[in-house]
């Protein structure tokens, strides 16, 4: 019997159809601990086998060792290039903040070699609340436009936490020069912000990328890195929500990758993922929710001990004038 496959979605206009769970690949940068080539190996390899097809990175992750550890996992492992959705970004470096023209362009052709591909599917521009919005609009996209005229990159995205930083940019640029935001942080069972501006999104033509379903660790067994960005009071709840899924022998990032899961409007849901074992529970988690749905009784629960911080988040940023 063949077995069920990871639902596939389409992103926005641009055709590509993407596996419902992505592989966000800033871990194999080791910023969430280290983990070892044959690890990151192992676990792309297991993330491809089970049927996702969408990979995230940045030049940012680890200071460019994620991309560079993606490209060799990709390398080695021989996936056919049409096979597979790859999404890299620029303007973010662990030097810090560049969106210029000159610093993208150059970018790509960097990310290209780390990566060691032709072209990726989707190039965006990373954390865009550090960078001058009118920048993003008037010199970054138009830049990234010439690099798709020439083959480099197939599709444009923006990302960032603040939500408004989407509409001011997609208000500003020519219809149809953004094709994807990546949002995060806004979609997970204590702050689902997102719900919000997904109608104008839609009306925009743009698709939609979620990702850090676990609100970067905070909804785990494990719990949150030390940089972690939220308040005390945040992560107090979110380690009391997870405390209550372990007493009842539920797991708290299960439910949480399957309530970002839920919304179809979104096309894919990219979880930060670092060994074998994460790749089959969050692939197991999607197949589960299509077949029987969410643990509904769970998520009450868990809801109401997040209600006192239900869509808090935390500032990012420079402000904007
Ligand atoms: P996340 O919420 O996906 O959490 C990742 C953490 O959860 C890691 O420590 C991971 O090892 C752990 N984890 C994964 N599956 C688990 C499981 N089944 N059980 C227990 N723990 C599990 O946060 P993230 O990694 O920050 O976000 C996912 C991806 O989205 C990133 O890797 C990146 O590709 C992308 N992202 C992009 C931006 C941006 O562009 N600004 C921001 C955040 C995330
Ligand atoms: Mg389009």
């Amino acid at each position: 019997m063949a077995s069920p496959k990871l639902e596939l979605r389409q992103l926005g206009t641009t055709g590509l159809k993407l596996s419902c769970v992505g592989f966000g690949a800033s871990p194999l940068g080791n910023v969430f601990g280290d983990v070892p080539p044959a690890e990151a190996l192992a676990s792309v390899s297991a993330a491809l086998r089970l049927g996702i097809n969408f990979f995230d990175t940045s030049p940012f992750y680890g200071g460019t060792v994620s991309e560079r550890v993606l490209g060799n996992c990709l390398h080695e492992l021989k996936v056919p290039r049409e096979e597979i959705v790859v999404s890299t970004k620029c303007g973010r470096y662990a030097e810090g903040f560049d969106f210029s023209a000159e610093r993208v362009t150059r970018s790509v052709d960097e990310s290209l070699e780390r990566l060691r591909l032709d072209y990726v599917d989707l190039i965006q521009c990373h954390d865009i609340e550090f960078g001058d919005l009118d920048q993003i609009v008037n010199e970054t996209i138009p830049a990234l436009q010439k690099l798709k005229e020439a083959g480099k990159v197939r599709f444009i995205g923006i990302t960032g936490l603040p939500l408004s930083v989407f509409t001011y940019v997609l208000d500003r640029v020519p219809p149809g020069s953004v094709d994807v935001v990546l949002s995060y942080c806004h979609y997970s069972i204590n702050d689902s912000t997102l719900i919000d501006i997904l109608p104008y999104l839609k009306s925009k033509g743009v698709g939609v990328i979620t990702a850090s379903p676990l609100a970067m660790g905070l909804l785990t067994d494990s719990g949150p890195p030390e940089w972690h960005p939220a308040s005390q009071e945040i992560k107090s709840a979110c380690r009391a929500a997870a405390l209550l899924c372990k007493e009842k022998g539920k797991n708290i990032s299960k439910l949480a990758l399957q309530y970002s899961l839920m919304n179809k409007e979104i096309s894919t849901v990219l979880v930060g993922m670092n060994s074998v074992r994460q790749v089959e529970e969050n692939v197991s988690a999607a197949l589960e929710l299509a077949v029987t749905g969410i643990d509904e009784g769970l998520l009450h629960d868990v809801e109401a001990v997040l209600q006192p911080v239900k869509n808090k988040t935390w500032p990012s940023g420079v402000q904007q004038s």
